[in-house]
């Protein structure tokens, strides 16, 4: 049994003015693992004095400094690959492969960064003016428990290369892991006050940092309700927003493509970190007359899809992170039947043998239409509905047909077809034959998928403010 009753201010862990606890329970076996003591308003307040002080100094360093603060956070982080894995397994239930991949995602934000502060001109000519691009000041990051250190560390090395001070607000299903990343951080030896942590409540400790004045512009992740939230709170002093949303991301199957490619890609995107991903590929549009094909390869991949322990290296979806979210996966399927939708592979109740943890069997619907629940809300768990369309021109219309805009999947053999219903897509992100990451590009939701953007120039200017001096 641990106990995480310290959060991190103005360069110390500290031990919160908050009073009360909240109980850690592992996702696979749903014992208690430990418990974290929450950080309060006051605390949250303490957090931003601290950076609104460090920014002073912080944002006047230079590009070589802030590279160094970067290659010192992540040499840090380097050392001590197996325990991130081994965290993110236990606490948040990710699988060994999900965790693995993580890892690597959080040292190569790092490199993007460091990238960026090498070609990116802080100084341009405009008209007859020079422009300086200034950090905007104290940068609030709230963020959600699917992929925390993930998220932090984007966030913060984007932070950083801006010359942007920042008080994060994890999950506090995530303390563990924030307790990790914080031993690496606080080793790298940066000044004090420019990442502050704080342990707490969404409505206490990342309501404080949405109303606060000190904070100028909040990067956030997580549903579309608290995005919306989020944005009226800050509306007050104006603070800027970038929101990564929610998704409903459509994965469309020409009828010239290769199937035996680009189902197990379906299935992959659908399944994703457990289903539990906002890019997840959950809309399936299938041509009619490639239905009955899509429907045997589906049934055979999915049905050997293997579901359990997340520390199994074989392990392709664990459970999901809470009871809570089980609830809400059961919920939709339900509501899926209720519809008339039909199941193919899996449905309702948790996998034999898997009793004890949050686990749910990945779920395939036919029988969808676009206008049903669950083609329309994010589930966020290994649900996936496919759809028929007749046309490419239907496809498109019925991919479009969504209040989101994340991301979308399209497979063709002919790779030109395949750009150019892509650029009929209304998505940040379109993945073309394949499903990849590309750190320089950017990233963020059209829609009710967010506001705004991450990654390369794009991301890094969120962070900055343009001043013009007119000569
Ligand atoms: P969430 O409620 O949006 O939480 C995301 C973050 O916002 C958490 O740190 C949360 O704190 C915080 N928060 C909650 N209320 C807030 C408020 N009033 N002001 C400021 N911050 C606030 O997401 P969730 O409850 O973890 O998951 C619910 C659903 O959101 C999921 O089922 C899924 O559909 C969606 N989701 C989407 C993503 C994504 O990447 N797009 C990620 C996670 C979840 P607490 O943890 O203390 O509530
Ligand atoms: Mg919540």
């Amino acid at each position: 049994m641990k106990t995480i009753d310290k959060i991190y201010i103005n360069g110390e862990f500290v031990t919160p003015k908050g009073t009360e606890y909240f109980d850690l329970i592992s996702p696979t076996t749903n014992e208690k693992l430990g418990q974290v003591l929450l950080g309060n308003k006051e605390d949250t307040i303490d957090a931003i004095e601290a950076a609104k002080t460090a920014f002073k100094t912080f944002s006047l360093t230079t590009k070589a400094e802030r590279i160094q603060y970067l290659q010192n956070l992540q040499a840090s982080i380097k050392k001590r690959k197996q325990e991130f894995i081994d965290v993110m397994i236990e606490e948040y239930g990710g699988t060994f492969q999900f965790a693995t991949v993580s890892f690597d995602y959080i040292l190569k934000s790092f490199d993007s960064a460091i990238n960026l502060l090498g070609t990116y001109s802080f100084n341009k000519t405009m008209g007859q003016s020079e422009v300086q691009m200034a950090p905007i000041g104290v940068v609030g990051i709230i963020i959600p428990w699917n992929s925390s250190n993930g998220f932090i560390c984007g966030k913060l090395a984007t932070a950083i290369a801006a010359g942007c001070t920042t008080v994060i607000k994890p999950s506090e299903m995530s303390a563990q892991q924030t307790q990790l990343i914080l031993e690496c951080f606080h080793e790298a030896g940066l000044p004090k006050g420019v990442f502050n942590i704080v342990n707490g409540l969404g409505e206490i400790v990342g309501a404080e940092i949405s109303r606060n004045p000190d904070i100028s512009k909040i990067s956030f992740t997580g549903s579309t309700v608290v995005g919306k939230m989020i944005a009226k709170e800050a509306v007050d002093n104006l603070k800027r927003v970038t929101l990564e949303l929610g998704g409903k991301s459509p994965n469309i199957i020409l009828d010239d493509a290769d199937l035996s490619k680009a189902i197990p890609m379906a299935v992959a995107a659908a399944f994703m970190n457990s289903g539990q991903a906002c890019v997840a590929g959950t809309r399936l549009l299938v041509q009619e007359n490639k239905l009955d094909e899509v429907k045997t390869l589906i049934s055979n991949i999915a049905s050997k899809t293997i579901v359990g322990d997340p520390k199994n290296e074989n392990t392709a979806v664990g459970p999901m992170v809470s009871n809570k979210q089980f609830e809400r996966v059961q919920n939709y399927i339900q509501i899926g039947i209720n519809e008339g939708a039909e199941i193919l592979v899996g449905g309702l109740g948790k996998p034999t043998g898997l009793e004890n943890g949050n686990f749910v069997k990945p779920t395939v619907f036919v029988n969808v239409n676009n206008q049903m629940r669950i083609a329309r809300e994010e589930i966020f768990g290994p649900v996936l509905s496919i759809i028929t369309y007749k046309t490419e021109e239907e496809a498109i219309e019925i991919a479009n047909d969504t209040t989101y805009g994340l991301q979308a999947y399209v497979s063709s053999a002919d790779e030109e077809r395949a750009y150019r219903v892509a650029s009929q897509i209304n998505a940040g992100r379109v993945q073309v034959n394949t499903i990849g990451h590309d750190p320089m590009a950017p990233f963020g939701g059209f829609k009710q998928s967010g506001i705004g953007r991450e990654f390369g120039t794009i991301g890094l200017e969120a962070y900055l403010e343009p001043r013009a001096l007119i000569r």
